[in-house]
């Protein structure tokens, strides 16, 4: 069993204040979905999760499992078991797939899956539809849209992080692809407990991905937490109420 507190966050970016004070409490087997709008902050709360250079933590807390994440650059975070699947998936030449994670496995001392890689690998490949051609390719050169969050996914599934994170995994996806990696996730939460931070602007990703809590993210700042109807509330009714209770 883990959990992912974040205490009373605030950030800067560019000496602009972004996050206003979060707080959230992820555990293991839970999805938590963050709503808002464009430029609520959402892109900026998972890079600050992560340690993403440019990011300025002003105030408040990260723990993994009472562990303070903002201490350790981003890798130890990763070797810890927070996982990002970025809104934008960063292409990497030079660098294969299998070489990367076989290097992650072993800094996490699993030697034992570094051997059964490859199986892993094309057995995961298979569950979510993802072409093997591209196991052998650089990490996420000329991979479609749809291909990089597949890509992503299948390295979340191999890598089994505590908590992860996913930044608009319906950005840039078409409905196959976005079924395929929304299933993959919550398969994890039941296989393996996975808790995982859902950021999404649209609620239709959340009909995949089914979250036990939805908080509504304006301006910074947790405006309003509830069950998986407030996702529907959303969707009939637009963040305008919601923007309306926060005042600055
Ligand atoms: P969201 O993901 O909710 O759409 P973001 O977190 O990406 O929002 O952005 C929140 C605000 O922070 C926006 O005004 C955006 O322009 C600003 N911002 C985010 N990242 C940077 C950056 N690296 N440099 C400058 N401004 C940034
Ligand atoms: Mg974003």
């Amino acid at each position: 069993m883990s959990t992912l507190d974040i205490r009373g966050l605030t950030a800067t970016v560019a000496g602009k204040q972004i996050l206003n004070g979060i707080d959230l409490t992820i555990s293991s087997g839970e999805v938590h979905a963050v709503m808002g709008p464009n430029g609520a902050g959402k892109s900026t709360l998972s890079a600050v999760i992560m340690g993403k250079p440019g990011y300025t933590v002003t105030g408040g807390q990260v723990l993994l499992d009472g562990v303070d994440m903002l201490a350790l650059p981003t890798w130890k975070r990763a070797a810890a078991g927070l996982h990002l699947v970025m809104q934008y998936p960063t292409e990497v030449p030079g660098v294969q797939l299998d070489a990367m994670l076989a290097e992650a496995l072993r800094d996490r001392g699993r030697e034992k899956d570094v051997a059964t890689l490859g199986a892993t690998l094309r057995a995961e490949a298979g569950r979510i539809n993802f072409d093997e051609k591209f196991l052998d390719r650089a990490l996420n050169v000329d991979l479609s849209g749809g291909e990089k969050k597949r890509n992503e996914t299948l390295q979340m599934s191999v890598l089994k992080p505590k908590i992860a994170i996913l930044d608009e995994l319906d950005s840039g996806l078409d409905v196959d692809a976005l079924r395929d990696c929304a299933r993959r996730v919550m398969d994890a939460t039941r296989e393996d407990n996975l808790g995982a931070l859902v950021i999404t602007h649209y609620s239709r990703l959340l009909e995949e991905l089914r979250p036990s809590r939805v908080h509504i993210l304006v301006k910074g700042r947790i405006v309003q937490s509830g069950g998986p109807e407030l996702a529907d509330v959303l969707e009939r009714d637009g963040y305008a109420t919601f923007s309306a209770t926060f005042s600055a």
